[in-house]
């Protein structure tokens, strides 16, 4: 499976925002973003004004790598979100809150989405009863996501379920951590998601 070599914070760095790769540290006065907000390179402190074609690619690259997807699932996912009815900007967030990686990070199983998606890969959790180890399985209002009972005492998923209070639980889901669950109560809708993307540059990117 085809994954980010560059070392997470360089990614936040040259994105000009914190994408919280790196779970607990990122919530931390250790932070690489807080302490040297520029990007890498010994270039990075002097950039020139940004085209607008480099505006819309910089926010795809944004949102794209915060999610932790290639370029061709993050595009296969822009088309799926094309086909739905609505907003194609507001559809695609939604489906990638929808993944599995992202709701075991949101519920704070995991600490962050790249340990999310490892620890899906390996079979650590339920949907609804049953084992699913797809990172990109979609989750809909009314799902039951549960760490697997032998996977309970894992120190990966124990100190993750410790540290969530530090980022907090979105509304539009809920969390029983003395029972490992928690379940989608609703589907998010923009509103609910980050105000710093602008995905209507990811759809403009993409219909050039
Ligand atoms: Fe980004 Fe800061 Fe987390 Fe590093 S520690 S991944 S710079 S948010």
């Amino acid at each position: 499976m085809a994954r980010y070599t560059e070392a997470s914070c360089r990614i936040c760095r040259r994105e000009g925002g914190k994408l919280f790769l790196k779970g607990d540290r990122c919530y931390s006065a250790k932070c690489s973003f807080d302490r040297r907000n520029q990007a890498p390179g010994m270039h990075g402190k002097h950039r020139g004004k940004p085209t607008s074609y480099s505006l819309m690619l910089r926010e795809k690259q944004k949102v794209k790598r915060s999610y932790g997807l290639m370029e061709k699932q993050f595009r296969s996912l822009f088309e799926k979100a094309e086909r739905q009815k609505g907003m194609t900007g507001g559809n695609l967030l939604v489906l990638l809150e929808r993944r599995l990686d992202n709701i075991v990070f949101r519920l704070g199983f995991a600490g962050s989405r790249t340990q999310a998606r490892q620890l899906v890969s390996h079979g650590h959790f339920l949907v609804n009863g049953r084992k699913v180890d797809i990172p990109s399985f979609l989750v809909k209002a009314g799902d039951e996501v549960a760490v697997r009972e032998k996977s309970r005492a894992a120190a990966v998923i124990t100190a993750a379920v410790d540290s969530v209070g530090r980022r907090g639980v979105p509304a539009w889901m809920e969390v029983d951590k003395t029972a490992f669950s928690g379940k989608i109560k609703d589907m998010p809708t923009r509103q609910d998601l980050p105000v710093t993307i602008n995905e209507q540059l990811i759809v403009e990117l993409y219909s050039k």
